[in-house]
């Protein structure tokens, strides 16, 4: 009763919630999705190779396929990458679940590497570290759209014959020294949910320049079969289809990919605006002790999918979620990505234990995104640095 009173004191800094992201859609993409419900293919026809020209050509790549959202594109990719029974693949803590349970899916065993606490990404050395004889690939991940270490992570798969798989759900528009992410990695992968750069609904995507990845993709994405005549054991007729291995229905719709392809027309000025909401935060919140802002890697440069604030234990009276709630109450909706994913009931029933990954648990205990994306107003951004000005005020030492 009497912390309620507290906090009634002041009125808090917004009227209604502001999300920590959300899609920006105009009638274009509305007129696009239209179309395809008035013409003849819902899914199978021709948005989606139009939607996966776009996204390759984009990214620099040579093939990519449209799955039904990101985490079926990670489990294609670990398919082609023929992951199996007993194989372990290295992956980051500091992710969502679906970059590790799709080795899960496959049979293998996802293998924790700890993070680097500046970019809060995949450790280099923390991979050499955890290679056995094993390992079959590497799971790394643009955390908030910072591209990892991607020539270092080429190099550790290249000397240990790894196949590289690049979780870019965050990081569609970054860039690697003169490279765009997406070309870079044996495999990439995109997501299109709403939250996402852009947004197809659910959808997802993976970017190859790997003929055999882009057919083995093909194949999985619908069922195992095939109807190429080349890949075909035997052809009893014209209507042969053959299924060669156990796929799934992966297939994104005619109504997705028309979506996709429209927002795909926006791509540049929303990562425009990411950028410019980005460097107002890092303006805002540099000299502020206890917080650390997001390290800038010297080579890359993010799309900035999301803004991290980790607010040190010692410089502040109550823990983080308490300024977490205090930051809510002023209707910022700020999130936390992620919880170390080996600490879910689900993994530590599988034997994985805490501790671990320490960067990745310092991390977790720190750290708060606040809202960052395109459609957000300069008002919006106001409200935000407004809010932690006076969380930050309260709470400090
Ligand atoms: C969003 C996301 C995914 C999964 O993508 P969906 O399209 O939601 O299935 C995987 N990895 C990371 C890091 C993500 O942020």
């Amino acid at each position: 009763m009497a912390n309620q009173q507290a906090q009634s004191s002041s009125s808090p800094v917004r009227a209604t919630l502001l999300p920590y992201g959300q899609q920006w859609l105009d009638e274009q993409d509305i007129e696009a999705v239209v179309q395809v419900l008035r013409g003849d293919f819902l899914t199978q026809g021709p948005a989606i190779k139009a939607f996966e020209l776009k996204v390759a050509n984009y990214v620099g790549a040579k093939y990519a396929v449209a799955f039904t959202n990101g985490t079926a594109a990670l489990h294609g990719a670990c398919f082609a990458a023929q992951i199996g029974k007993g194989d372990e693949v290295i992956t980051t803590p500091i992710t969502f679940l679906a970059s590790s349970n799709c080795v899960l899916y496959q049979g293998g065993t996802p293998v924790f590497a700890d993070i680097d606490m500046n970019t809060y990404n995949i450790d280099p050395a923390q991979i050499k570290q955890k290679i056995t004889a094993r390992t079959k690939a590497i799971i790394a991940v643009d955390f908030t759209g910072q591209p990892v270490e991607v020539d270092q992570i080429t190099t550790i798969a290249r000397d240990h014959n790894l196949v590289f798989i690049q979780d870019a759900a965050h990081s569609l528009g970054s860039t690697y020294g003169d490279r765009k992410i997406g070309s870079v990695a044996d495999m990439t992968m995109f997501s299109f949910h709403p939250v996402k750069h852009i947004t197809t609904g659910e959808g997802g995507i993976i970017t190859t320049n790997n003929e055999l990845y882009f057919r083995r993709l093909l194949m999985f994405r619908s069922h195992g079969m095939t109807r190429n005549l080349d890949e075909l054991t035997r052809n009893d007729g014209p209507w042969y289809y053959e299924m060669q291995e156990l796929g799934y229905n992966y297939r994104m719709t005619d109504i997705q990919a028309a979506l996709g392809v429209s927002q795909m027309d926006k791509i540049d000025s929303f990562i425009a605006r990411r950028r410019e909401i980005a460097k107002r935060y890092t303006e805002a919140f540099s000299s502020m002790k206890g917080i650390v802002i997001p390290a800038q890697h010297d080579l890359a440069d993010s799309s900035w999918h999301l803004y991290v604030l980790r607010w040190i234990p010692e410089f502040f009276n109550g823990d983080r979620k308490a300024i977490f709630k205090a930051l809510r109450e002023e209707n910022i909706g700020v999130n936390v990505h992620y919880i170390p994913v080996y600490l879910q009931p689900y993994y530590q029933q599988l034997g994985y234990e805490q501790g671990i990954c320490p960067n990745a648990e310092t991390y977790y205990s720190s750290a708060i995104t606040i809202p960052c994306f395109p459609k957000m107003q300069d008002t919006d951004v106001d409200d935000v640095i407004a809010a932690v000005e006076k969380v930050y005020g309260r709470f400090l030492k």
